[in-house]
């Protein structure tokens, strides 16, 4: 299977092509050719299948160039019971029509592990595939959880290095200090000065800087993305929609064939655009819910076709969904309105910041999506609801993802089953939550997490305890102008 381009651009490449470059050379990304499709007698064989087999099987369609043996070898350590403590994507059943996927059992606490841990074994894997002799240089902007994440999924790979950018405000504090204490040899990280999309505006930059390429190249060393716009980090999240709808007809939930909804808390899009592939593999997905928070572009987006960037950003207790720009939404305007046009659009959103689809375009994105949101007090008004009413405790993505979930099905009323999204654990993010269960702030923010176990009786999951005790190996500040430099001195390049 090839992969080639959402501007058109030439780049014709293999998947561990695409896996080992993460962004096409016309500043497009990579989507397979074709989209493999799964009948209801895969979807049987995958019903019997452990969480790594069925992996092995979804990534064999998509990642052609690899063998089954050697996907399930590697699925098989990423998603093992000792680093997905609780199982590697389970459900929890909420009430009779909602189900909650939890997303964050692995090593970081968030969804990001999920394709984290097995990317940086398909990229090592790709470097070998290409015969490559150069070091990779991953190179990361984050708004907390992916950068910890990718750190962790990297940490003394073989013939890798990693550099990870978070905007000093934009992360909580147990964030800041689970990056701030990462070990091992081949990481660094540091902040900067701005938001988010800074961040990732820089990083692009760097990117797309044919200088800096030469210069690296020179020094035998070549930057590669562990952002969501690698599609070694797309394909892995489409496991779980199958998955969950395997275990849903495992439990007796639903039968095969039924259709289900699913909604997930948004941000980059690349969560729910996994599940939209899934869809378009033919699993029986009815609607996608994307779930934003206050900073709510993409449900203006989907309810009125223009997509404004021109606005205020906010801040929010859900900080992994606080964006601006939506990277994997290009890959969204691809597959429903071809190269030419999304190259188009992207070249507004550039020079604009702003653009407008067709109405053609638009009824494409009726047919599956539906935009909505919820605010700061809705986000805390729903964690405790769901603690006190339905003896379950979620973090403040999830409660974005479960109050829009629960618009949608007061709204449409479609009586199919809904399943959303659970993208952290609630110790994450424990001060936001504690203070919307506990009606007051915790003593501080990591004394939350203690005082958040004893309030509700839960356990601190083990990625998370003692964070505090650990040593602070990273506490550079730079400006965004820097970030050039920085990655210059971290290699060693004069
Ligand atoms: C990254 C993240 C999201 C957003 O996922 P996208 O794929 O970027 O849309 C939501 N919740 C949490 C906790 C995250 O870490």
């Amino acid at each position: 299977m090839n992969y080639i381009t959402t501007r058109g651009g030439k780049d014709c490449v293999s998947a561990a092509g695409a896996i080992k470059q993460g962004l096409a050379s016309d500043g497009g990304l990579f989507m397979p050719e074709t989209i493999p499709t799964l009948d209801t007698k895969a979807i049987s064989k995958l019903c019997t299948m452990s969480y790594p087999e069925r992996a092995a099987y979804i990534l064999s369609l998509f990642l052609t160039d690899y063998t089954y043996d050697e996907l399930l070898a590697d699925c098989e350590k990423a998603y093992s019971t000792d680093r997905f403590v609780g199982g590697a994507a389970p459900i929890h059943k909420l009430n009779d029509d909602t189900f909650v996927l939890e997303l964050w059992h692995g090593p970081t606490s968030a969804f990001k592990d999920m394709a984290l841990q097995i990317m940086p074994k398909l990229l090592s894997s790709a470097l070998k595939k290409t015969g490559e002799e150069r070091t990779a240089f991953i190179l990361v902007a984050t708004s907390g959880d992916t950068g910890k994440a990718a750190l962790e999924g990297y940490r003394d790979v073989d013939g890798v290095k990693i550099m990870v950018f978070y905007p000093v405000d934009g992360v909580s504090r147990v964030q800041k200090l689970q990056m701030a204490t990462q070990l091992g040899e081949n990481v660094s990280v540091c902040a900067i000065e701005g938001n988010f999309d800074d961040a990732q505006t820089g990083v692009k930059k760097i990117f797309s800087d044919s200088d800096m390429a030469a210069l690296l190249n020179d020094n035998g060393v070549f930057l590669s993305s562990a952002n969501s716009i690698n599609w070694g980090r797309l394909a892995p999240q489409i496991v779980y929609y199958v998955s969950a709808y395997c275990d849903l007809i495992e439990s007796g939930e639903i039968i095969s064939g039924e259709k289900i909804d699913v909604t997930v808390p948004t941000g980059n899009f690349g969560n729910i655009f996994a599940a939209y592939i899934a869809k378009m593999m033919e699993l029986p997905i009815n609607r996608l819910v994307c779930a934003s928070n206050k900073n709510n572009i993409l449900t203006d987006f989907l309810q009125t076709g223009t997509y404004d960037r021109n606005r205020s950003f906010y801040t929010t207790m859900s900080p992994s969904m606080d964006i601006l720009i939506s990277s994997n939404l290009e890959r969204l305007l691809y597959v429903l309105s071809g190269a030419e046009n999304t190259a188009e659009l992207m070249k507004k959103l550039n020079t604009e910041g702003c653009y407008t689809v067709d109405a053609a375009l638009k009824a494409k994105l009726d047919e599956h999506f539906t935009g909505l949101f919820c605010d700061e007090d809705g986000t805390a008004a729903e964690i405790k609801r769901t603690f006190e009413e339905d003896k379950y405790l979620i973090d403040t993505h999830t409660a974005v993802g479960l109050n829009c979930a629960k618009q949608y099905m007061a709204k449409y009323r479609d009586g199919l089953k809904m399943v959303v999204a659970s993208t952290a654990s609630p110790y994450k993010f424990a001060s936001d939550v504690y203070t919307a269960v506990a009606g007051k702030a915790p003593t501080d923010e990591l004394s939350a997490l203690d005082e958040l176990s004893a309030l509700t009786g839960t356990e601190i999951p083990y990625p998370l305890k003692d964070i505090d005790k650990r040593e602070v190996r990273f506490k550079t500040v730079i400006n965004k102008e820097a970030m050039p430099d920085e990655v210059k001195k971290n290699l060693g390049i004069k």
